[in-house]
């Protein structure tokens, strides 16, 4: 069951949400997400996130951008990747997490979309999640880092985030993405994925989390609760 916690209003999750991106900017101004990467080099190439995506899972942002990076190189489109030979591609994407098993995933995923969508992903969520290895978290990334459609995709760190802030209780990305569905206002859809992975990689990390320097913590359920028995305890 989800449960929101505090009734916050969309105001106060927007300033969260900036409060958030600044202390991001400010501590590394120069280093988007592996995803954002993708997107703006390859001109939000729907093609080129969705299979970004699916590399990225279980892989950190660098490995993934440098593995993408040498894919769409030697494979650029649908087309190629489709008839590419899985033991190349396994090559070219190593050492993405479980990269044999992806190497086959993406060039099915290539050509799905090549012989069922003309070459063409789609922009629905409804038919994303169709493809094989799309949950929700990558359907969305989709629609937001190769369509610039308003979603949220919600991977670990928007979901430890959100529920140690209190914004949410929920057990699943999924519900914690039903939850800021809700009330999260529709503006601040596109930004928050970026803005949270990055502050997960740098201030709410999953261990150890900078919560005296954390420009949140006058807000943040953990920081009132945890904190300080942890700080007294240490
Ligand atoms: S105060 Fe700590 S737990 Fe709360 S958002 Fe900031 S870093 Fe995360």
């Amino acid at each position: 069951m989800t449960l929101a916690l505090s009734r916050r209003s969309p105001q106060t999750l927007h300033r969260i949400i900036k409060d958030a991106a600044r202390a991001v900017k400010i501590a590394r101004k120069e280093d988007p997400t592996a995803l954002q990467k993708i997107s703006d080099s390859s001109d939000g190439d729907p093609f080129r996130v969705l299979i970004s995506t699916v590399l990225s899972h279980r892989t950190k942002d660098p490995t993934t951008a440098a593995a993408s990076s040498r894919l769409f190189t030697a494979f650029p489109d649908a087309l190629s990747l489709s008839t590419a030979n899985v033991r190349t591609v396994a090559r070219l994407i190593r050492p993405v997490g479980f990269y044999r098993k992806k190497a086959k995933t993406v060039k099915r995923l290539a050509k799905i979309i090549l012989d069922e969508y003309q070459g063409v992903v789609p922009g629905e969520v409804e038919e994303l999640l169709k493809l094989p290895s799309v949950g929700r978290k990558t359907a969305n990334c989709v629609l937001v880092f190769g369509f610039r459609k308003p979603a949220i995709p919600v991977d670990t760190h928007v979901h430890r985030i959100f529920n140690r802030l209190g914004v949410v209780e929920t057990k699943t990305p999924e519900e914690t993405e039903m939850e800021l569905v809700r009330v999260v206002d529709r503006r601040d859809w596109l930004d928050l994925n970026d803005v949270f992975v990055k502050f997960g990689q740098l201030v709410c990390r999953p261990i150890g989390p900078k919560c005296s320097a954390c420009p949140l913590n006058d807000r943040c359920r953990y920081y009132r609760e945890y904190y300080p028995k942890k700080i007294h305890a240490s």
